[in-house]
């Protein structure tokens, strides 16, 4: 490893950990709220979100730990490299089948790590706290669902990468973004079609009072929205949401039956007003142009850290040596962790503009505010969180905020 690379993974660590501990600070400790809650929501209510969100902090910030640190002790002891010999060894010195067993371990040490906190927030936590419906069989079956399609498509794209790193040793990082900007593209049209399906139940949306409301507020911003879709995520939890997805023919906005069950028309009405300024706003396209942005130089700095740590070894001809795997999940995992403000920067400023719109498509700051406390209050969300959780992890406003945004929008439509 030369010094840069030194310098380079050692600045990464340090930031994750710096970031990382500044979670668990904020989680622990993370003060008080502002008076204009106390307008909407009682001590009470904000305290009780406040420890369920507490919980579910914890726990991804330890997951997050627990994988970092499992991927650390494999670069750096050099495990990863020895595993990486010793199953060459065994297949032969055959590459791609060693590959593809040396995939499948390093894929499964990481889904063991994961997995104790995945089942404690997932199920254990959703029942304590009332929200999930769901038996332990039908938790596994999502579970082993949701890992066998990721062991499919990770393991293609591992398989695909590292052809590609033999077939264009110094531009594989292009090629890969170019695919993987493609695949963005075609992942995100055939999702709705074929993902989506294997988890839930989707019904057309009926003839009455929510279909009129649609066509109302589709003609009004100019849209023709055919897919309105109520999916059964009752069968899960009593958590109420919706969301919109899906590209050209696909595109499709998803309520959740908890929602249409357990709010009053005129919220259900901002819901979809929302979820219509995204559609009208070209809010998924212009995501994904991010998303292939991103791609880019995510895998330009990957080959660049790579060529710095491992120089010798990438000057060989041929694919990259198995073990380099770990070092590029490594990285990954870094670099996307450290990434997220970013992200959710877009994400939230995305979502005050679909706010913006859905106010005004349906002239009802009151139904808007009502929405959003009903949602918090339900959903146990953190009304105010800290300013650095919000600024690391928040992909929407946090709730007080797009109270106050409705609020202003009342006052001065
Ligand atoms: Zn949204």
């Amino acid at each position: 490893m030369t010094a840069k690379a030194g310098v380079i993974w050692t600045t990464l660590l340090i930031l994750a950990g710096i970031f990382s501990l500044a979670f668990i600070f904020f989680t622990l400790f993370p003060g008080k709220v502002p008076d204009a809650a106390w307008q909407y929501f009682t001590p009470a209510e904000v305290e009780r979100a406040r420890h369920y969100q507490r919980t579910m902090r914890l726990v991804s910030i330890l997951a997050f730990l627990a994988q970092t640190t499992l991927l650390v002790w494999l670069v750096a002891g050099a495990r990863a490299m020895g595993w990486g010999d010793a199953i060459l060894h065994l297949t032969g010195e055959r590459y791609y089948p060693a590959l593809i067993a040396y995939f499948i371990l390093i894929w499964l040490l990481l889904k063991a790590v994961a997995l104790p906190f995945n089942f404690y927030s997932g199920f254990i936590v959703q029942h304590q706290w009332g929200f999930s419906t769901q038996s332990l069989v039908s938790w596994w079956m999502d579970y082993l669902k949701g890992s066998a399609l990721d062991l499919i498509l990770s393991g293609a794209g591992v398989l695909l990468l590292f052809w590609a790193t033999g077939r264009w040793p110094f531009t594989w990082w292009g090629a890969a973004g170019l695919f993987l900007s493609g695949w963005l593209f075609v992942s995100t049209f055939l999702w709705p079609l074929i993902v989506a399906p294997l988890f839930n139940r989707f019904q057309p949306v009926n003839e009455g009072p929510v279909k009129t409301m649609v066509t109302q507020l589709a003609g009004r911003a100019g849209l023709k929205v055919d897919q309105i879709l109520v999916m059964d995520a009752s069968r899960r939890t009593t958590k109420a949401n919706a969301y919109f997805t899906g590209l050209g023919t696909t595109k499709r906005i998803v309520l959740y039956d908890t929602l249409l069950d357990g709010y009053p028309p005129e919220e259900v009405e901002a819901v979809i007003a929302h979820e219509m300024a995204h559609w009208q706003r070209g809010h998924i396209v212009r995501g994904l142009l991010w998303g292939i942005l991103a791609s880019f130089l995510l895998l330009g700095l990957l080959y660049a850290v790579l060529k710095l740590t491992f120089t010798y070894e990438i000057a060989r001809p041929g694919p990259y040596a198995p073990h380099l795997l770990v070092a590029m999940l490594l990285f990954l995992q870094l670099v996307s962790f450290l990434g997220q403000p970013a992200q959710n920067a877009i994400s939230r400023r995305y979502e005050i503009e679909a706010d913006r719109v859905a106010l005004e498509l349906t002239g009802n700051p009151g139904a808007m505010i009502n929405l959003q406390v009903n949602l918090a209050r339900k959903n146990l969300s953190d009304i105010s969180p800290p300013a650095f959780i919000e600024w690391l992890t928040y992909s929407h406003p946090a709730t007080l905020e797009r109270i106050q945004a409705a609020e202003k929008h009342r006052t001065n439509p």
